[in-house]
């Protein structure tokens, strides 16, 4: 996955083991994470400054597990150490999976790309005018329209004919009724991610390192004055440590974190900022007491319904939504355990055959589990794949959880909890979401494709419960009682975010409180997701906050 980093067209990407701090050399800006917000952040600010951009992963280009929408499944998959996905598993008992690659989630996300509702900006506090700027500017780069496919129609015709509607048509728009977003996949399937939006950053100004992992924030705590970040400690892809070090110039630049909601309060807490006593028990010396840091993280509990087909359907990942008053989505995607290629591995969560790991006790479900039956499935008949998912997901959520630390080796997973469904509007939600689904499920159109008049919700939930794949332990009653159906299946659809939220952790510019030379850029700072599906207002934050800082800077000299 390392290929292609060095061709000529990427000058300004490095290994980070090629990095030499010459006395005197300094940054106006470190940006902590290569991902979806630092991409476009990165870019914008070096216009006018000069940017060290780490990303402890390796590089999206010349790997088809990332660039193929075909292997979507097999990247999150990969288990290895330079898989461009970090899996980890919620105390709740679901698997979960974090971006580990420059791009990072939109070298492995499903692509669909819709903007935030203008209430969802106007509570941000953004501005509108320069939010409206901001998403054209990922647009044009990286956004398409998808070429819909069969189960995609399918749905949206479900969709309406169950009554979520008015039909609108191909839209950005978080708008209620059936739509047909965007997608960073172009019409051959080639996905196009955040790393590319570095192409519109000045190469002069912009140094991209590669396989370095950021261990801390090395901060100036004078006596007397507020801690101000100066440099950053990473090491490189041979384990050899480095200090970048922030330049000391006029009006200031800043160390930014965007490093992802697992990745942006891990690093803090690990430089020194967060609860006291919990910093003190992992023998962190103490730069700032914040109650709030790890707090308030949330993920939008996803619940799926498998629908077998007899013959196989076309491979899609999300083209559809419906979006309900209620604030429960429904989406879809198919076909995507049935190539012979595919066939050789497991899918992760999204794969019916795993079902079989339902016949061993919760306790034992482990990732290493789940490997060894996908070795077995060979023997398994090709029919056992066929089919597609409708699945559903809850806007906000309102359940919350926290993170904290297990060791204070950046490479270990923190610990995280999301307490899916611990408020009681977010079952009421899923168990709506279902209830949907089965009216989609009772129309001609997913009737075309299955090749079965209709099948009894039982069999599909039943079918569902046995395709899922999480460590929670399943009940006898979980097709008679469509509550503890969501409880039982819940898994992820990587939503996940808060840690550091405005307000608590950070200010209205995102600059941490009670800090200098500080920012957290990234889904870590939401309350609530954005839009249908995140991705698109990520990337607008690393664009819109790109430029809001050069305007604070330079004024009108700012223009880029
Ligand atoms: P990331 O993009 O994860 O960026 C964080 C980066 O920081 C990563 O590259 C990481 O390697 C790096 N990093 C972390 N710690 C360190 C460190 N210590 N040192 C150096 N670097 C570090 N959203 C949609 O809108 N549509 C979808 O269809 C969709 N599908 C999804 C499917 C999957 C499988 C996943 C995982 C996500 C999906 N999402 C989707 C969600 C969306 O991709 C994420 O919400 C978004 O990418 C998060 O952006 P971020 O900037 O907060 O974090």
């Amino acid at each position: 996955s390392g290929r292609g980093f060095t061709k000529p067209r990427y000058p300004y990407i490095k290994k980070a083991s090629g990095f030499s701090s010459a006395p005197g050399e300094a940054y106006d800006y470190i940006i902590v994470g290569g991902g979806t917000a630092g991409c476009p952040l990165a870019a914008t600010l070096s216009h006018k400054f000069k940017v060290l951009l780490l990303e402890r992963g390796g590089s999206p280009y010349g790997n088809r597990n990332i660039s193929r929408l075909q292997n979507f499944h097999i990247s999150l998959a990969d288990t290895s150490p330079s898989s461009p996905a970090q899996a980890f598993i919620s105390t709740d008992g679901v698997i979960n999976s974090r971006a580990r690659v420059l791009g990072g989630g939109t070298c492995i996300n499903a692509g669909f790309y819709t903007r935030a509702s203008p209430s969802y900006v106007n509570a941000a506090g953004w501005d509108g005018q320069l939010v409206n700027e901001s998403y054209p500017w990922v647009e044009k780069r990286i956004v398409y329209w998808p070429n819909v496919a069969p189960w995609q129609a399918a749905l949206r015709d479900g969709l309406l004919e169950a009554g979520v509607s008015p039909f609108n048509g191909y839209t950005f728009d978080h708008i209620y009724g059936t739509k047909v977003g965007g997608t960073i996949f172009d019409r051959r399937g080639f996905r196009h991610t955040a790393a590319d939006l570095l192409a519109a950053g000045n190469p002069n100004n912009l140094r991209v390192l590669l396989r370095a992992s950021v261990q801390k924030i090395v901060f100036d705590t004078q006596a007397g004055r507020r801690p101000k970040a100066v440099a950053v400690q990473f090491k490189d892809e041979n384990g050899r440590q480095h200090q970048a070090v922030l330049a000391d110039g006029e009006g200031g630049g800043d160390v930014i974190l965007s490093a992802g909601a697992i990745g942006s309060p891990q690093l803090l807490l690990l430089s020194g900022i967060g609860p006291k006593h919990d910093l003190e028990k992992m023998r962190i010396p103490v730069v700032l007491h914040n109650q709030h840091v790890g707090k308030g993280m949330s993920d939008n509990p996803m619940n799926s319904i498998f629908i077998p087909t007899k013959k196989p359907v076309r491979q899609s990942l999300i083209q559809t939504v419906g979006i309900t008053k209620m604030g429960t989505f429904i989406e879809a995607s198919s076909g995507f355990s049935q190539s012979s290629d595919s066939i050789q591995c497991h899918h992760g969560i999204m794969s019916a055959e795993i079902g079989q790991l339902s016949a061993i006790p919760p306790a034992q479900r482990s990732l290493e589990a789940a490997q060894k039956y996908a070795r077995n499935k060979q023997n398994l008949p090709r029919e056992a794949f066929r089919g597609g998912f409708i699945l559903e997901k809850i806007d906000g959520p309102l359940s919350t959880g926290e993170l904290s630390l297990l060791d204070t080796d950046v490479d270990c997973s923190p610990s995280v909890t999301f307490n899916y469904f611990s408020h009681p509007y977010d079952l009421k939600r899923c168990v709506y979401g279902i209830r949907t689904i089965e009216k989609i499920v009772r129309t001609k159109h997913i009737a075309k494709l299955s090749g079965v008049d209709e099948y009894p919700m039982e069999v599909l939930l039943n079918m569902s419960v046995k395709a899922n794949l999480n460590l929670v332990p399943k009940h006898t009653n979980d097709t008679a009682s469509i509550q503890q159906f969501c409880r039982d299946t819940v898994i992820t659809i990587w939503h996940y975010h808060g840690g550091c939220h405005v307000g608590k952790v950070v200010d209205h510019d995102y600059r941490v409180m009670g800090v200098a030379g500080l920012r957290v850029i990234d889904g870590s700072t939401f309350v609530n997701s954005p839009g249908t599906n995140p991705q698109a207002t990520v990337m607008m934050m690393g664009r819109y906050m790109g430029v809001k800082i050069l305007r604070e800077r330079l004024g009108r000299a700012a223009e880029v």
